[in-house]
């Protein structure tokens, strides 16, 4: 048993495509070496703040990818996992005393970035560190495609329905300030979770919607009427009129694809753009499009492997460390598990981890040495 383990997590590493494949996956859009800095505001990138560099009671900043590793490496990092719309604030005037390594003429504050209480490692409405440690209760964390917060699913004010990880989130905050997606929520959003008080009436108006939008795309019947001179009709307005009401409380969770029923009219999308939500109706703002993004086949589920699982037992700035430390060093890594496998040893994820650990403080004293030379 611990035999055939062993060697199939050699046959995995063998087979390097598949591997880079999930790599990148997780690491999709991000850059590991070079700061994103010269992108300006990146669509959607991983973040992290630094809380030995920025702590509380000073001002929020957020860190590229590269910059976590090669500018706050043994730093007390908070991960925001991604973020939309944000410039790299590695050592511009945020920073006192940690010059960014990788790029060095920034602007001292980065206007256009938004920050949270993410930023100083608070989140959810009740302000608690992820993990907690004085948090016994299992739960899972949500982002709100929003405002980007994570919220405890008891924290959302409705049940978090099944499938949650295809479904987008908007927690009760973000609705309740753009209270026209309540109307939106009556007819598209996942059932089950704050109560619906006409679910059936809500389901014959989404079918009759439907109905009116297959002509609108296939006019034959009513041609006459849809090509007259008003333009083409909003979509929220006729939602509106249709009278189905939803209990306007708790978060609300979205199917996929929902981004592309909203309206896209000049009314609508001046809305969006003036509530700063223009990004809304742009499935590729996703969390899902970002993590498809690095996949070169996308739609190929590939097949759980154990080299991921044992990663599956680190935390995720520990995984995304050793496999782009993994990508850095493929032939030692392999060599290493071959070891393992002549002596019919298990690999542990401690292994791994010590393997890491050993070539990255081999890798910062290349680095320092060079550093000084220079
Ligand atoms: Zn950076
Ligand atoms: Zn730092
Ligand atoms: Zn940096
Ligand atoms: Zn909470
Ligand atoms: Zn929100
Ligand atoms: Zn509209």
């Amino acid at each position: 048993m611990s035999e055939e383990q062993t060697v199939s997590l050699v046959d995995v590493l063998e087979e390097d495509e598949e591997l880079e494949e999930e790599a990148s996956a997780v690491l999709a859009g991000s850059d590991s070496d070079h700061c994103s800095y010269p992108q300006g505001y990146v669509k959607r990138q991983a973040l992290y703040a630094c809380n030995t560099c920025t702590p509380k009671g000073g001002q929020a900043a957020g860190v590229c990818l590269a910059c976590s590793y090669k500018c706050h490496e043994g730093h007390n990092l908070f991960e925001l996992y991604t973020k939309r719309n944000f410039r790299c604030d590695c050592g511009n005037g945020k920073f006192t005393d940690a010059p960014c390594k990788l790029f060095h003429d920034k602007e001292d504050v980065n206007g256009l970035n938004k920050y949270s209480h993410n930023f100083f490692g608070e989140y959810c409405t009740c302000g608690r560190p992820y993990p907690d440690p004085e948090d016994q209760v299992e739960d899972e964390m949500i982002q709100c495609v929003l405002c980007e917060d994570w919220l405890h699913g008891r924290h959302l004010g409705c049940d978090v329905p099944d499938g949650v990880e295809l479904q987008e989130m908007i927690c009760e905050s973000c609705m309740t300030t753009n209270v026209f997606l309540w109307s939106y929520a009556a007819h598209l959003a996942v059932p089950g979770g704050a109560v619906q008080s006409e679910t059936v009436a809500a389901k014959e108006a989404t079918s009759s919607l439907r109905a009116q939008t297959d002509e609108a795309a296939e006019p034959s019947r009513k041609r006459g009427r849809v090509e007259g001179k008003e333009g083409p009709a909003c979509r929220l307005k006729a939602l509106e009129a249709s009278g189905v009401k939803r209990v306007r409380s708790g978060a609300v969770f979205w199917p996929s694809g929902w981004r592309s029923e909203l309206c896209r009219c000049d009314a609508c999308q001046g809305r969006l753009a003036e509530a700063g939500l223009s990004f809304l109706p742009d499935e590729s703002d996703t969390v899902l499009a970002y993590e498809n993004k690095g996949k070169r086949q996308e739609g190929d589920a590939p097949a759980p492997d154990p080299l991921m699982s044992a990663l599956d037992n680190l935390n995720r700035v520990q995984q995304l460390e050793i496999i782009h430390g993994y990508n850095d060093m493929k032939s030692e890594l392999k060599d290493f598990l071959q070891t393992f496998a002549a002596e019919g040893k298990v690999v542990t994820s401690d292994d791994i981890r010590q393997f890491f650990e050993l070539q990255q403080s081999r890798k910062r004293r290349q680095v320092d040495g060079r550093f000084h030379c220079a």
